[in-house]
């Protein structure tokens, strides 16, 4: 094992999809209604020769607790055992104040953060990603975990961070 990451970032992001996109099976349960995911936590992945173990931190879910709550569990927990940190954002909502949020705690983590601009589903999209280096983190790169676009990009990013 060459590393591990973990993904991290608000509900309904798309976190479960990509992960399910890194580790190229359907073993996470996405779902509509945010915060209803079942989702498998754990999950092994292979790019470029590199074998590598995949967190959902977004699977582990506690009840009732508010948004603050999961996030500084997710990142917590994301900090406890991962190498690298895949942040996901939304490309269709812009940055939001809970995105923001995240990067802090993130910044003041340490830990390499790898910046996934998902649902951009399209070229035409793509300028979406450009609002998001105001995060301060590391080059966002454009994705859609649904249609499957940058995904490869994504794999590129974490095998290097190793
Ligand atoms: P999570 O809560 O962050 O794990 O998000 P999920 O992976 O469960 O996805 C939440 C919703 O966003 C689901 O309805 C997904 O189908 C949808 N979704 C995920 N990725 C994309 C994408 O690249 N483009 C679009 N348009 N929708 C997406
Ligand atoms: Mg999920």
């Amino acid at each position: 094992i060459s590393g591990i990451v973990a993904i991290v970032g608000r509900p309904n992001v798309g976190k479960s999809t990509i992960f399910n996109r890194i580790i190229g099976e359907r073993k996470s349960i996405v779902e509509d209604t945010p915060g209803v995911t079942r989702d498998r936590i754990y999950g092994k992945a292979e790019w470029l020769t590199k074998e590598f173990r995949v967190i959902d931190t977004g699977g582990i879910q506690l009840a009732d607790q508010p948004f603050r709550e999961e996030i500084n569990m997710q990142v917590e927990i994301a900090i406890d055992e991962a190498d690298t940190i895949l942040f996901v954002v939304n490309g269709k909502e812009g940055i939001t104040n809970d995105d923001e949020y995240i990067a802090r705690l993130l910044q003041r983590s340490q830990k390499k953060v790898i910046l996934a601009v998902n649902k951009v589903d399209d070229f035409a999209q793509s300028d979406s990603i450009y609002e998001f280096y105001n995060l301060g983190l590391s080059d966002p790169i454009a994705v859609s975990g649904a249609h499957g676009i940058g995904i490869g990009d994504i794999l590129d990013a974490i095998v290097n961070s190793f």
